[in-house]
Parts: C-alpha cells; structure tokens; sequence
C-alpha cells in the first residue's frame, strides 16, 4: 500500500458520541474545580525553558484517531507543566486577564452552541443581548446613552477600528473606495505613553507610524499635554497635512498614565478631529464612582474601548466599545454582499458592520452571566479592595529602605525597583522573584530606567497574597543583589 493511501474507515462512519461527550464534560468541570482550588500551590510562572514542549510532540498529525483519554493525559503531561497560571491569585505581572466562573460556565455553552452573530438574523438573541448588556455596562460605567456598544475581541480591534473611521472621515470617506495613495498626509496625536497596538492600528491603517505624532507628558499622572496637541494640529495644518484624530489613554499599560481628558478632548474637537479613549485595563474600575475622576471629561469621546476581560472577570476575549454615532464605524466598515443581505429584517443590528471580522463569537453570554451573578455591588468591593491592596503594599515597600516607590499607584499598578541599583539588577532582582515562584511580576521603562510593575486584579487574590507578596519582596531584596547572574 502506498504511503499515501487513505486510511480504512469504519462504513459507516461512527457519529459523535455525545454520552462521551458528556462524561468527558463532568469530569474536565470536576478537574477545573480542583485546579483552581488548589492553584496557590503552583508556581505562577512556566518555567523558562524553550523547544521543551515541541520536541515532546510527534512530527506529524496522527492518521488515525486517539482516545479522549490519551489525548487528556498528555494535556497533563506534556502542556500543563509549561503554563504561566494567569488565574493564580498571585498572578501581578501585566495586567489581569480574569476568567470568573459564571464566565466560564457561558463559555461552555457558547462553544456548545457554536453560533455565528455576524447578522441579527443569524443569531437573534446573541444581537440583542449584546445590545442590552452593553447597556447595562454602560450605565455602570456612568457614561451617557449617548454611547451604544459592540463587544470588539480586543481592544486593539476596536483601537483599529476608530483609527479606520479616522482615516474615512478626514478623508471624506474616499480611503476604502481609492485606497491611500493620492491622499493628504493624515496626522494621528496619542501620548508619549499610548498601548502598542495605537501604533499597530496606525501601521495597519495605511497611515503609518511616522504620522502617528507621540505628545510629551506632564504631571503626577502623565498626561499627555494639551498645549502640544494644540501645537502639533496647528504645524501639521500648515504643513498641508491632514489631522485626522486623537487615541487618548487612561490608565495606559506601562504606570497607568492617564490623559487629561477633559483638556485634550476638547483641543481635539475643537479642530474637528475624532477622538478614541483606550481605557482597555482601567476602564473595570470605571463601575465605582469614586474612581471616575480618571477619566474625567470622557462623555466627549467619540469612541472608548475597555477590556471586561481584564479586571471585570469576563474571560478573554471580551472588550466593550462604546460609539456615541455607531453610522460612522458602519460607514467605515459595512460592506453588503448580496448573500449578507437581510431582507425584510431592517431595523436591527447587524454587529459584523461594527468590527473588521465578518464572523462573530456570542461574546455577550459571559457579561451576561457575570454581571447577574456577582451584581454590579461585588464587582465594585472587589475592584475597591484591589486598589486598597495596591496602595497599602506601595506604603510598605516605600517604608523600607531598600526600595522606592518609581511611580505612585493609579487604581492598583504602582511601579517600584531597588533603591541606587542599576537596571541589570533590576532585571536580576526580578528573575529572582519570578524564579521563586510564589508571585509573579513584570516590568517596564520609566524615563528610560526600569522600573518593577506590581497590579492588582486577579479574581481570587486575597489582602494575605498581597501581604506574601511583600514577604517575598522584603526577603529577596534583603540579601546583597547579584547582578549578571544570568538566571
Ligand atoms: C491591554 C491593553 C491593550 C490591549 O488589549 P487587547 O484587548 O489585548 O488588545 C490596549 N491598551 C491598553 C491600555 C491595555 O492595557
């Protein structure tokens, strides 16, 4: 037999076996419970060690079908021994990425149920309950109703989004008929301190780095400055290009700049420029009224994305995108082949008109899920007591001498490193932590030093994790600091 031969099959072939199915399903709910019960055991982070997994795996994909059980045991073997536990209650590196169980429990029945919510009429429920959730989420948030909501899988996507609708409008809505070339030179203004993906949007945009124009910052929270947009619109207008739009922050991912909203909005506006808010993390903590001075001046933004699947618990992936005239992203994005036509069925939503993918996961299940079970009360005492935390292991840190504090904690991210070391030890004093295991923290650059970041915002951390996260701090800086160690 040729080595290309097809595979005997059985005639006819076996169907699913969904009595399997449901086995395999109780006992993977069963394993979940456990792993997540017994997770404060585990190290945080994978160890580090590349090609490991790879060279465990066959070269090639199997002819013929495995048992559920095997396949299960290697998953035990070979892949959960080289996972970082984003879901650890230790877990301060980055930003959160919460995963709460409601939100679990409708991923399940979302991918059971498997349905595409491109068109109102391919999923009717799914189109309406993202509309109503996204307005129960936006009353939480205290923005206006004004602003109608799509869930967008990332905020990147919705970042790119509103640079394409910059892109339409000051173009005049020429760019997606002609294509960029022939066109003004278009003119993007963030912070200094803008998310990467402003940047990737920008390269993705056609409007391309070099006129993303990147604002000096100022102040305790590192706003960009308000005098500079108005100085960059006015060079540009009179370089003949064209200014096009402003990606504004709060609570951007390095220290938690947050922009000046209130200032640059109104700049921006004043020169009939769109305006996006990127409040991808720290838009969570927008459900407390106290917090909301952050983003002081928001309800004159055009557009604002933030992540619930960051510190709200709404698991990956899930960022809601607030639009106050939702016709511009259409005009931006709609595209109507006949086959997507809805005949008959006007009136209603169509979200795959409102993101650049045609094809739509039910996203709004798990915010349904999430903000029933737990109530926007628990939500907010939750997101309270992380920043509680946060600012109560800033002050400890800050009362040992061995540290300081590099940037003050906004909500609950506060950057911190070693006092009178250099970056190299920085860097060591870092592989220590995250080789001991029992916390897990990552850096970034302030003013071109690096700084150690530490956030608050895994679901299941406790006020003892953050007390133990000070423990390991306290006890790993006691000792002499070795620099270059290589670890
Ligand atoms: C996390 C983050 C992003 C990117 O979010 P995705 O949903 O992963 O695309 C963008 N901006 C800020 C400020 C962030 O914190």
């Amino acid at each position: 037999m040729p080595d290309n031969a097809a595979p005997p099959v059985t005639d006819p072939r076996p169907a699913p076996d969904w009595d399997a199915f449901a086995d395999w399903g109780r006992r993977i709910a069963d394993w979940g419970a456990d792993y997540h019960r017994n997770l404060r055991d585990r190290p945080v982070r994978a160890p580090l060690t590349p090609g490991r997994l790879r060279a465990a795996l066959p070269p090639s994909p199997p002819e013929a079908g495995e048992t559920m059980a095997a396949i299960w045991a290697d998953l035990d073997r070979l892949v959960m021994p080289g996972l970082t536990h984003w879901q650890h209650p230790r877990f301060f590196a980055y930003f959160p990425a919460n995963a709460a169980p409601p939100s679990i429990l409708a991923e399940f029945v979302t991918a059971i149920l498997a349905p595409q919510c491109m068109l109102w009429q391919t999923s009717p429920a799914a189109t309406e309950l993202e509309t109503h959730v996204l307005d129960w989420l936006r009353q939480a948030l205290g923005l206006p109703d004004a602003f109608h909501g799509v869930i967008q899988d990332s905020a990147s996507s919705a970042t790119l989004a509103a640079v394409l609708v910059m892109r339409e409008r000051a173009l005049d809505w020429a760019g997606n008929r002609e294509g960029l070339s022939g066109q003004g030179r278009l003119r993007l203004y963030t912070s200094a301190e803008a998310h990467s993906s402003v940047e990737r949007a920008a390269w993705i945009a056609g409007i391309g780095a070099e006129n993303l124009v990147r604002l000096p910052t100022a102040g305790p929270l590192r706003s960009a400055d308000p005098a500079a947009l108005r100085a960059a619109i006015a060079s540009d207008r009179a370089a003949g290009s064209i200014p096009a739009g402003l990606i504004a922050c709060t609570g951007a991912t390095g220290t938690g700049a947050s922009d000046d909203l209130r200032a640059l909005l109104a700049a921006a506006r004043a020169e009939g420029l769109y305006t996006h808010v990127d409040a991808a993390w720290a838009g969570s903590a927008m459900i407390c009224p106290d917090f909301r001075s952050l983003w002081d001046g928001v309800e004159a933004a055009d557009s604002v994305v933030m992540n619930p699947h960051k510190w709200l618990g709404a698991q990956f992936d899930c960022a809601a995108h607030f639009l106050r005239a939702p016709e511009d992203l259409v005009r931006s994005l709609a595209i109507r082949p006949e086959y997507l036509k809805t005949h008959g069925a006007d009136g209603v939503i169509d979200y795959s008109e409102w993101s650049v993918p045609l094809g739509r996961r039910f996203r709004a299940l798990k915010l349904w899920f999430l903000l029933r079970f737990y109530g926007l009360g628990y939500l907010r005492a939750m997101i309270r007591d992380h920043v509680r935390w946060a600012q109560a292991l800033a002050e400890r840190l800050r009362a040992n001498p061995r540290f300081e504090i590099v940037t003050e904690p906004v909500l609950s991210l506060f950057t911190f490193r070693l006092a009178g070391e250099d970056d190299d030890a920085q860097i060591a004093f870092l592989s220590r932590i995250n080789n001991d295991g029992h916390i897990y923290l990552t850096q970034t650059r302030v003013d071109g030093r690096i700084a150690l970041r530490f956030q608050v915002g895994a679901f299941a951390v406790t006020a003892e994790d953050v007390q133990l996260a000070g423990d390991v701090l306290d006890a790993l800086a006691g000792g002499p600091v070795m620099t270059g160690s290589g670890d």
